[in-house]
C-alpha cells in the first residue's frame, strides 16, 4: 500500500505531470518543458550508441578523445607546466572522451585530477567503469579552487534548456507549451510581456520572429570563464551551434538515430537546441578570458593531425583500415559532423594561444 495516495508514482509518464500541471496552472514554458523532459531523459538511461538514441564524436573513434588530449597538453606544456591540474568534463556521457583524452595527456607527462559534472545516474554508472578514478560533482561550484583547470564539454550545452520569445503585435511573449485535447502539447505565444528578456539587437525585429536564448548556458560559460581566469587552465567546448547571432527555433528532438516531434514524449526523446558560440564568446571576453577562436569540427581536428593519426592507426590494424577512415571522415566531413559541429577554445589570461584555431 503506498503511504501517501496523493503522492505521484515515480514511474510516471512526464507526459501525464505535465497535462496535469498544466491543467491546473496553465501552460508551462518550453525552457521547463525542456529541462524537465532532458533530465527525466537522461536520468533513466545510456542513452548513447548504435543501440541507443544518437552517437556522438567520442563514441565514433578514439581519434577525438585523443586529440582533445594532445590539445589539452600542448596548452599546459607551453604554459610552463603549473600544477596542481585538474581536468574536468562537463556531461561525459559514458567517460569515452575522458578514457582517451586522459591517455594521451598521460604520454605528455600530464597527469592531473578528474572531476566529472554529470546529473544522470545511469550515465554515472557507466562513467564509473571507464574512469574509476574521476570524482563526482552536480555542478562546477564544487570543484577544487587551487590548481589550472582544463574543461571539457562535448554536446553538454545543447543539452541545456533554451527560452524561446516570439514577437506578437504586443511585443515580445514567452513561448509556451499547453495541451490541447486531440492535438496533444503545443506551443503557443505566453500573455505576460517579455520584452525586457529580449536582447537589444533583436529588439526592430518583424512580428512572428522567434528568438531562442540559453540563460542556463550562458550561467555554465561565466562559471567557466571566472575559472580560467582566477585559476588559469583552457577549456574547449563542442556542439552543433553557430557562431553569428540567428533567429528562429533550433529545437529538435531526436530518438532510435531518427527526428522527432520534440512535443510528443516528453521524457522519451534528447531535446537539444543549437549553441549560440557568439554569445559565449562575448561571456568569456567580458571577465578578461581569451577566446582563443570558433572553428567548424573538421578543420580543427584536420589542423591537429587527424588524417596522420588515422593512418597510423589505420598501419597498426590494416584489417580496421577502412573503419577507421571512415570514422574519420564522419567526424570532420563537411556533409557530416565536419560543418555543423563547432569547436570553441577559451584560455587564461597568459596562456598560449592554442592549435587549430
Ligand atoms: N559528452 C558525452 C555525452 C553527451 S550527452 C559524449 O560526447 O558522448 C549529454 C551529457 O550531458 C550526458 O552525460 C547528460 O547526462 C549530461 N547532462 C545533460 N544535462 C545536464 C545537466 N543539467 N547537468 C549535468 N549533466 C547534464
Amino acid at each position: 500500500m503506498a503511504p501517501f495516495s496523493g503522492i505521484r508514482q515515480p514511474d510516471e509518464p512526464l507526459a501525464a505531470v505535465f497535462r496535469r500541471l498544466i491543467a491546473n496552472l496553465g501552460p508551462i514554458t518550453l525552457q521547463h518543458y525542456m529541462g524537465e523532459a532532458n533530465a527525466r531523459y537522461y536520468a533513466s538511461k545510456d542513452p548513447l550508441g548504435t543501440t541507443g538514441d544518437f552517437i556522438t564524436a567520442p563514441e565514433i573513434s578514439q581519434m577525438f578523445g585523443e586529440l582533445i588530449g594532445l590539445w589539452l597538453a600542448d596548452m599546459w606544456i607551453r604554459a610552463g607546466r603549473p600544477g596542481p591540474v585538474h581536468y574536468v568534463e562537463l556531461g561525459p556521457g559514458r567517460g569515452t572522451l575522458a578514457r582517451d583524452a586522459l591517455r594521451s595527456m598521460k604520454r605528455c607527462g600530464l597527469d592531473t585530477q578528474v572531476h566529472f559534472i554529470e546529473a544522470s545516474p545511469a550515465l554515472q554508472a557507466v562513467q564509473v567503469a571507464a574512469v574509476p578514478e574521476a570524482q563526482w560533482h552536480a555542478d562546477l561550484s564544487s570543484v577544487p579552487l587551487q590548481g589550472p583547470v582544463l574543461i571539457v564539454g562535448n554536446e553538454f550545452l545543447d543539452a541545456l534548456p533554451v527560452r524561446q520569445m516570439v514577437k506578437t503585435p504586443q511585443g515580445w511573449r514567452e513561448r509556451m507549451v499547453d495541451f490541447r485535447e486531440g492535438e496533444g502539447f503545443v506551443a503557443i505565444a505566453g500573455d505576460r510581456p517579455m520584452d525586457a528578456a529580449a536582447p537589444p539587437e533583436f529588439e526592430d525585429c518583424a512580428e512572428g520572429t522567434l528568438i531562442e536564448t540559453n540563460p542556463g548556458a550562458a550561467a555554465v560559460i561565466y562559471e567557466i570563464a571566472d575559472r580560467l581566469a582566477s585559476q588559469g587552465g583552457a577549456a574547449l567546448l563542442i556542439d552543433y551551434g553557430y557562431a553569428q547571432p540567428q533567429t528562429g527555433s533550433t529545437l529538435q528532438a531526436v530518438r532510435a538515430h531518427a527526428k522527432v516531434d520534440p512535443f510528443e514524449a516528453p521524457g522519451e526523446a534528447d531535446l537539444t537546441c543549437l549553441v549560440d558560440f557568439a554569445m559565449a564568446a562575448d561571456i568569456a571576453r567580458s571577465r578578461d578570458v581569451r577566446h582563443l577562436g570558433t572553428v567548424t569540427q573538421g578543420d580543427w581536428l584536420r589542423a591537429l593531425g587527424i588524417e596522420v593519426r588515422a593512418k597510423a592507426l589505420a598501419d597498426i590494424a590494416p584489417h580496421h583500415a577502412s573503419a577507421i577512415v571512415s570514422a574519420k571522415n564522419r567526424l570532420i566531413d563537411g556533409d557530416q559532423m565536419g560543418e555543423l559541429f563547432k569547436v570553441m577554445g577559451l584560455a587564461a589570461p597568459g596562456w598560449p594561444d592554442g592549435g587549430g584555431f
